[in-house]
């Protein structure tokens, strides 16, 4: 099984935070993204012990007929596919008229209707690709501390309290996965995309940019040189000069993708760094070299 990778937009946030001030909007959007992220860990981590036939999916942004669409969770099995859209809710909520409330009252987005448009695109892509698979849709509350009141019966919710209940059925009847299955989940992989039209990219300039080097356990950006050791004023954290300045330089890549990565560059980025050889060599190891002498840079 999978296990669910950072996205590289909430990568991008974390790093990000640490650099510079986020406006409340994206700081809001950024703590949104952690929970969910968080809410999706937790449950591919219940998933885990699920000993039956069965193949997971997990964050897939696929799209159909130029719509966009986002599913959490996806569990193939011979019969049935099961869709998940995993919300890690805090608090007391409640549904009034069709719309979703978090008390007193502040309305969220309605997740039943985030499922159910999730569901028929999916089930339109499928259909484009001959699989006809009967599609089972829940939305899955994963936090202790949430409660929804005045939930109609039948809801397609799962709340915590029902989530082994939910696997443990789901487990028992995941049984013979066949290679038509098999070719559907890589299919769907396949079809994956990166990039979402709903996702808010911050907006941000190299200058602006706190420099220096991040640590590897308390994202401070609080590193010193101590010889060929870098060593956290924070936490007491220490790393290898190298695999610092590796760290740093794929950090920088996240959030500068379309500049040119040179000695000088990375030498700017790092700050703490006095030696431009051992920079030129971290990249050497690991990049290709374009170009020679002053217009070396490296891909
Ligand atoms: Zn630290």
């Amino acid at each position: 099984m999978e296990t669910v990778g950072k996205p590289p937009l909430l990568s991008l946030f974390d790093h990000l935070s640490k650099r510079k001030m986020l406006s409340n909007k994206e700081n809001k959007y950024y703590l949104n993204l952690k929970k969910g992220y968080e809410g999706e860990v937790q449950f591919l981590q219940l998933l885990k012990r699920l000993k039956g036939d069965l193949l997971v999916l997990t964050d897939l942004l696929l799209e159909y007929n130029q719509a966009t669409f986002q599913i959490d969770c996806l569990i193939i099995t011979r019969d049935k596919i099961y869709l998940y859209e995993i919300k890690n809710y805090e608090g007391d909520f409640y549904l009034e008229a069709g719309k979703f409330y978090k008390k007193p009252h502040y309305e969220v987005i309605n997740p039943l209707h985030q499922l159910s448009r999730t569901e028929s695109l999916l089930r339109q892509l499928l259909l484009s690709i001959n699989c006809t698979l009967m599609i089972e849709s829940f939305v899955v509350f994963v936090n202790p501390t949430f409660t929804l009141y005045q939930t109609p019966l039948d809801s397609p919710f799962i709340f915590p309290s029902q989530l082994h209940e939910h696997l443990n059925i789901v487990n028992l009847q995941a049984k013979g996965i066949t290679n038509t299955n098999r070719n559907l989940s890589a299919k769907l992989l396949d079809l994956r995309k990166e990039i979402s039209p709903y996702m808010q990219l911050p907006i941000y300039e190299y200058e602006e940019l706190k420099k220096g080097i991040s640590c590897k356990s308390c994202r401070n950006i609080s590193v010193t040189l101590v010889k060929r050791t870098c060593v956290c004023e924070a936490c007491g954290d220490r790393e290898p000069m190298s695999s610092a300045i590796l760290r740093s330089i794929r950090e920088f890549q996240l959030l500068f993708p379309e500049k040119r990565l040179t000695t000088n560059q990375v030498y700017d980025w790092c700050r703490v760094v006095d030696s431009k050889k051992a920079i030129r060599r971290v990249l050497k190891d690991n990049y290709q070299t374009v170009g020679k002498k002053q217009w070396t840079y490296y891909v």
